[in-house]
């Protein structure tokens, strides 16, 4: 956390011309759920439910779950907290259920593995929803999501562990909100399709880069080629905007806790950002001296850019001119 920003957390988020912002919260820890304070933050965009699965050395029960849930999402008052489906594979294994493979990457990973095993899906989203039966602040995430066939898949399971906590509990339960992380690019092309199943997305940037670019995010041999400035990412998530239309979205990868990145966001359209708690108050200072009608000309310019020093390099003018 950057001190000289924090104080001005308990501002209200929005541009000098009086366009709001909603800054929201990554989180994996149940402490950095209850360390937040509800008041100063849009909610959690993304609670990454692989970290509690990664502690244990065995998969941990309805009961654990519904307990670590259970705890973040009453940290958050009224505030929504959207907890990602276990998504692990790629670079999260586990220790109790090795998995391999020669490209993990381009493998078992997320919901490809979790629809695989049902049991394992359901067990976490009836967890979830009996943790929100109380506070009625869940929202449910897909992670890695590339076909259609696989929401279905999940919606069902989603609702066959609604309609059990139902007769368990003998109350009606609403149904909860689902999203899905648009990190394969090509759950881009398929947005038109997905709007009419989903109520929101959220953009896994780190994950849609290294789709992008095919670059292994974690290579240290390639990493000077892992770059969210990408101009082909820029298009990307000019694209995303573009075909999400009036659903809502957001973007929760690294690249909207980085000052240039949270900026290229905000001028391509996005009012929605999720990050670490460490970012927030600069952020949140930045949206606080920007104007949207300002990010215009600033938008046009990105989406001619030609690599990723031109990319960074109008951002870091822009900020040092107004920012
Ligand atoms: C992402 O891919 O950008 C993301 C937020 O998910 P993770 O980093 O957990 O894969
Ligand atoms: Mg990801």
């Amino acid at each position: 956390k950057d001190a000289r920003y924090e104080r001005g957390l308990t501002e209200p988020c929005e541009m000098v011309d009086g366009e709001p912002v909603c800054l929201q919260v990554n989180a994996g820890l149940v402490a950095e759920g209850e360390q937040l304070d509800p008041a100063y933050v849009g909610g959690i965009g993304l609670y990454r439910s692989e970290t509690l699965y990664m502690l244990q050395n065995h998969f941990p029960t309805e009961q654990t779950q519904e307990r670590a849930y259970g705890r973040v999402l009453k940290a958050l008052g009224s505030k929504p907290v959207t907890i990602r489906t276990l998504d692990i594979g790629g670079d999260k294994p586990l220790s109790y259920f090795p998995i391999r493979e020669d490209n993990p990457f381009l493998g078992w990973r997320g919901i490809r593995l979790t629809l695989d095993h049902p049991e394992l899906f359901l067990v976490q989203v009836k967890a979830m929803q009996r943790a929100a039966v109380e506070t009625g602040n869940l929202r449910i995430l897909l992670p890695m999501v590339s076909n259609l066939d696989e929401v279905e898949q999940a919606r069902k399971l989603i609702e066959q562990a609604r309609l059990e906590l139902e007769e368990e509990l003998e109350c009606s339960l609403p149904q909860v909100q689902v999203g899905v992380m648009i990190e394969v690019p090509a759950s881009i092309y398929l947005l038109p399709q997905l709007r009419r199943k989903v109520d929101f997305f959220s953009v896994g940037s780190n994950d849609l880069t290294q789709y992008l670019l095919a670059v292994d995010r974690n290579n240290a041999q390639v990493a000077d080629r892992f770059s969210h400035y990408h101009p082909a990412v820029v298009q990307a998530l000019a694209q995303t905007v573009a075909l999400a239309g009036d659903s809502e979205l957001s973007v929760c990868g690294e690249m909207a806790g980085e000052p240039e990145g949270a900026l290229i966001l905000m001028a391509l359209g996005l009012r929605q950002l999720s990050m670490n708690r460490r970012s927030l108050g600069r952020i949140h200072h930045l949206v606080r001296h920007l104007s949207a009608s300002r990010l215009e000309p600033l938008r046009g310019a990105l989406l001619q850019a030609e690599d990723d020093t031109q990319v960074i390099g109008l951002a870091r003018s822009w900020l040092d001119e107004h920012g």
